[in-house]
């Protein structure tokens, strides 16, 4: 799937579904009509050019897809429904990039008058770049064994591994060399928990936060994902000293030299070049 390409459209109006999603018993024992309305992101050019079924989005299979869904889930709030289906539907469909997801309600319990409720959301895939590190134990192992823990995880796919490189130390803690790598993913998670899922493999490997800089069996920090820009007190991004870290930006440019910092709108062999001879430790 190339994503710079995702700009067409693929459009389900009003499929009507009769299911059992609601807060009342009186909704999830009777069950009621539900509309979805679907906006899905995709490059039809293929089938455009080649009028075959395979390479664009079935839309009889599509619809089928969500009637089941919808039958064989009970959940509690429209949020719920748009979340997870959304998620069922990005995962089952490859060639949808992103979509936008609304579930009506026209018959929901409330005794005004209204002509429907709805809930809409807008989910998609994104793409970012992880730095790995680890100067503890069996390095290597370490590395290898978080690349097989974002592969396993259901809401990442790991699209490209960098080399690996042995760097010296950074920050000025005495320490082991480190073993340094970059991953390119595309997930599902939202930046919040994107961290969150990197935090867990870090803490399945024994990951101990004792000394800031200091050995780690395995460190995984968030470089960029897709073009975002976020400062708070948790979460940076894009990771705010990865220009002055040859150790980041040299398996960078293995995988993404052409891709730009959202800020400065330098590429990652640019701001390797910038760095110049200047040797800097690692993770
Ligand atoms: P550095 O981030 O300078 O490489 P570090 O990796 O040694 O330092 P950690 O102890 O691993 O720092 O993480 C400290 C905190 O940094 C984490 O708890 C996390 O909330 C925060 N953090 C901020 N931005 C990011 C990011 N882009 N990726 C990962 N963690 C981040
Ligand atoms: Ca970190
Ligand atoms: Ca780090």
């Amino acid at each position: 799937m190339n994503m710079e390409y995702a700009g067409d459209e693929i459009r389900v109006k009003k499929l009507e579904v009769f299911a059992h999603h609601g807060v009342y018993p009186k909704e999830t024992e009777e069950g009621q009509i539900f509309y979805i309305n679907a906006v899905l992101y995709t490059d039809t050019s293929r089938a455009g050019k080649s009028d075959e079924l395979e390479h664009t989005v079935d839309y009889g299979s599509l619809c089928r897809f969500i009637t089941g869904w919808m039958q064989e889930n009970t959940c509690r709030l429209l949020e719920a429904v748009a979340e997870k289906m959304s998620e069922a539907i990005l995962l089952r469909y490859e060639r949808v990039r992103a979509m936008d997801l609304e579930i009506e309600k026209p018959f929901a319990p409330i005794p005004l008058p209204f002509e429907n409720i709805s809930v809409k959301i807008h989910r998609g895939w994104h793409r970012a770049y992880v730095a790995l590190g680890s100067n503890m134990g069996d390095r290597e192992a370490y590395l290898s064994g978080a690349v097989k823990a974002m592969e396993s995880h259901p809401l990442i796919k790991v699209r490209k591994v960098s080399e690996l490189l042995v760097t010296k130390p950074y920050g000025g803690v005495e320490q082991e060399d480190f073993l340094n790598g970059a991953a390119e993913i595309e997930t599902l998670l939202n930046p919040e928990q994107l961290l969150e899922a990197l935090q867990e493999m870090e803490q399945a490997a024994g990951r101990e936060r004792l000394v800031h800089w200091g050995p780690r069996t395995l460190d995984l920090d968030i470089l960029f994902y897709d073009r975002i820009v976020i400062e708070s007190e948790r979460l940076a991004i894009p990771h705010p000293d990865l220009e002055n870290r040859r150790f980041v930006l040299e398996p960078m440019a293995a995988i993404a030299p052409w891709l730009r910092h959202p800020v400065t709108g330098k590429t990652i062999t640019g701001l390797l070049r910038e760095l110049g001879v200047w040797e800097r430790g690692g993770s």
